[in-house]
């Protein structure tokens, strides 16, 4: 069995606290590697050699930085198949899936390598007489990057290549369940040019993530995961002074109106709910069909779809549709909550429990399981079941649909299937949650947009990625200034670089 490492000042580190998680094979329910939960001390030690590191990292100009991204991008298409496979070895995700998840990741490296047009500053030239003002955009110092265990290639590029590439150094602190895949990226990182320390990657659990809340030297936080850590998270980092954001659970409804293709929406809400295993904050994870013959249609639809739907390891091909769920804890939830369902009088379309995936008795898969007549007081509506179930509430009216969508404590994404434009118009706009899909099951915006929820589903202001990331990594500073005297002397005929 191996045992993992952090990465620290460019190096493999063996950790120090004699602390250890087991990282599991989700497929086979064996454990596959040990992976070191550091100390506060080695947290702090971690921090103070990355500070030093940020120095000369924010003195290195934005269009060389840049170029690291440039780089790190080219690996990470060389290196994609491999990353693939190790995102699916510990997450359990297909392989298509887990190179998407690489993907995803990805273009935000992409929009990182165009930086320095969001990092520029602005002037205003004469604000007064023969004054000047300019702003700049300066990196924070050292920041922390703590991220889930669902997307282990996506979220840690989320933070560390906005952060890293407006001149901040970062702790990443990845998910104890799913470590690798960011100990490879820091690798890749350092290949394509990264000065050593300047992305130090820590293993470990709450006693790190506190260590990293109460340092004086880190200056921002920026948490995914569930709510409940996510609201710790936020109340510890601001108290303590930190610019933070914190992203949380989700509770995403898709709204079929009588009008919609309904072929397309089950399509929608069977890849949307059960894709990953339903293990996505982007999951649908409630249909709110309109009307009682949308919804009985809706059923039709769905249930064929989601019978057939094809349960394997990540190893088991390309046309699997979705593999086991992270932990046994997580598998005996899920049916704890579908038995609940059921206890709280939910109609039960499609029974997954007791599901057994056949030569992988003790892996952590979970059946698909679809409820029809969910109601919001139901334990299965108001918990986000992270899982292969899929919950139908049903609506006389769109508006009784929308006051549902809006009444949710969680604001992450959301969707409405319709032909009208007037109608789905309507719902973009009144809607109090931060991603839509029009006729779109999964909206995540593309890189070059933000990507947050509102309500319980995020803490703090700005999105990730996007212009947002630029702002939330940098601070401005302003400058007003006033000069006697004009150019300096003597021609300057090369023209040369600005670096
Ligand atoms: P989690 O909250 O259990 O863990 C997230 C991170 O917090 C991990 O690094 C973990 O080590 C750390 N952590 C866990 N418990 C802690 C504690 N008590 N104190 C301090 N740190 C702690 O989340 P998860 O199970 O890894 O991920 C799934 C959750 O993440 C789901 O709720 C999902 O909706 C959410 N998620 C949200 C988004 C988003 O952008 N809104 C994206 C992906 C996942």
């Amino acid at each position: 069995m191996d045992d993992l490492y952090h990465w620290i000042d460019g190096k493999r580190a063996k950790g120090g606290s004699d602390r250890f998680a087991d990282v599991m094979n989700p497929a086979t329910g064996e454990v596959q590697a040990r992976v070191p939960l550091a100390s506060a001390q080695e947290i702090g030690a971690a921090i103070a050699s990355a500070a030093r590191a940020q120095v000369g990292w924010a003195a290195t100009n934005p269009q060389r930085r840049a170029r690291v991204m440039m780089t790190f991008g080219q690996l990470i298409n060389q290196h994609m198949d491999e990353l693939g496979e190790l995102v699916s070895r510990e997450h359990g995700k297909t392989l298509p899936d887990g190179r998407g998840d690489v993907q995803r990741g990805l273009e935000v490296i992409e929009v990182c390598m165009g930086a320095p047009s969001h990092l520029k500053g602005e002037f205003t030239d004469d604000g007064g007489p023969g004054i000047d003002l300019y702003s700049m955009r300066q990196p924070l110092g050292v920041v922390a990057g703590i991220t889930p265990f669902n997307f282990p290639a996506m979220i840690p590029l989320w933070k560390m290549g906005p952060a890293l590439v407006s001149g901040n150094a970062m702790i990443l602190k990845p998910s104890e369940r799913c470590p690798s895949t960011a100990l490879r990226l820091a690798e890749l990182l350092q290949e394509a040019g990264l000065p050593d320390g300047v992305l130090q990657v820590v293993n470990g659990d709450k006693e790190a993530v506190d260590a990293i809340l109460d340092d004086d030297t880190i200056q921002a936080v920026g948490f995914v995961g569930s709510t409940p850590i996510a609201q710790y998270i936020y109340g510890r980092a601001c108290s303590n002074g930190k610019r933070a954001q914190c992203f949380g659970g989700a509770k995403n409804h898709m709204i079929v109106m009588p009008d919609a293709d309904l072929d397309k929406a089950a399509d929608a809400l069977v890849g949307a709910g059960f894709g990953a295993a339903g293990e996505r904050c982007m999951a649908i994870s409630v249909a709110v069909p309109v009307g009682k013959k949308t919804a009985d249609a809706l059923v039709e639809k769905l249930v064929p779809r989601i019978e057939s739907l094809k349960i394997g390891p990540y190893t088991a091909g390309d046309d699997v549709d979705f593999g086991p769920v992270i932990t046994r804890a997580a598998q005996d939830r899920i049916n704890g909550l579908v038995d609940k369902g059921v206890d709280e009088g939910a109609t039960l379309r499609v029974d997954g429990r007791g599901f057994r995936m056949q030569g992988y008795e003790d892996g952590f898969f979970v059946g698909a399981s679809f409820f029809d007549d969910v109601t919001p007081e139901m334990e299965i509506y108001r918990q986000e079941i992270f899982g292969p179930v899929l919950c139908q509430v049903r609506a006389d009216t769109y508006e009784d649909a929308l006051k549902l969508t809006m009444d949710n404590p969680y604001g992450n994404g959301c969707a409405i299937f319709t032909a009208d434009g007037d109608v789905a118009r309507d719902f973009a706009h009144r809607v109090n949650v931060g991603m839509v899909g029009i006729n779109f099951p999964i909206p995540v915006p593309l890189s070059y947009h933000t990507f947050g929820g509102w309500k319980k589903s995020a803490f703090g202001d700005l999105n990730q990625y996007g212009p947002d990331a630029f702002r939330f990594y940098t601070r401005t500073k302003t400058v007003t200034e006033r000069w006697f005297s004009g150019i300096k002397d003597g021609a300057e005929t090369a023209f040369r670089a600005m670096d």
